[in-house]
């Protein structure tokens, strides 16, 4: 199994890694991965890999049926063989965004208090889907409280929650964070803010900032319906 190191620091941006096979599909399969595999509305990262000799651009990143994380070249160039030692590489500037984006989304859900239906994390614009009846959010209302939340600058925290204690508290999952079992039966909650001034506890298995004064000014770009009940409200970073 692949050990997970965008989880153990989402801020390391290059490490070594051996190759342990190629998948079916041409992919590359390493004994330790930078690489976040898309899930729960990220996408996929991208980056390098830089062997002895060689270089392949890594496009994209996924899960395969079994849960096995596969990194996908870009060309159709040479691959670094099995048992391989390489240096991954992340394209940190694209993957930093996603987690400045998927943090903003965090605080969106705890702003807009409402069941999420769905969503989609992206470098430029990102958005949550809600269950909201009318009336909506004003636009200009909600984009001041999300920099004030932002201003505040508030600690991300992470700790461990068992899957049946999870299923106790359904209020903690939401449809965007798509948590998956960490081993054991565990789950990972991920927090802002802490103690009594913590503003949202929910599972989820991304990428994020350790403060939310990282993810810099926001806009609320949109507030649009998308059904009787269904609003999409989207957001852009300032830079
Ligand atoms: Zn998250």
């Amino acid at each position: 199994m692949t050990t997970l190191l965008f989880r153990r620091d989402p801020y390391l941006q290059e490490a070594p890694a051996v190759v342990l096979q190629h998948s079916p599909e041409g992919g590359i399969v390493l004994d330790q991965s930078l690489f976040f595999p898309t899930g729960g509305g990220q996408p996929g990262d991208s980056g390098w890999l830089i062997w002895e000799g060689g270089r392949v651009v890594i496009a994209t990143t996924t899960r395969n049926a079994d849960g096995v994380i596969v990194l996908v070249p870009g060309s159709a160039s040479a691959l670094p063989p099995s048992g391989a030692a390489v240096v991954q590489r992340l394209d940190w500037e694209r993957r930093y965004r996603h987690m400045r984006m998927h943090t903003a989304l965090h605080l969106l859900s705890a702003a807009v208090s409402r069941p999420v239906t769905g969503g989609q994390i992206g470098a430029a614009k990102s958005r949550l889907d809600f269950d909201i009846p009318d009336p909506v959010p004003e636009r200009g209302n909600l984009e001041e409280r999300l920099n004030l939340l932002i201003g505040s600058d508030l600690r991300v925290t992470e700790s461990m929650i068992a899957e049946e204690d999870l299923a106790a508290q359904p209020q903690l999952v939401r449809q965007i964070s798509a948590p998956l079992p960490q081993g054991h039966g565990r789950l990972r909650l991920v927090g802002i803010g802490e103690g009594a001034g913590q503003i949202d506890l929910q599972a989820c298995s991304g990428t994020h900032v350790a403060r939310i004064g990282e993810i810099g000014r926001i806009q609320v770009a949109e507030i649009a319906r998308k059904g009787r009940n269904s609003h999409r409200i989207s957001i852009t970073l300032d830079s």
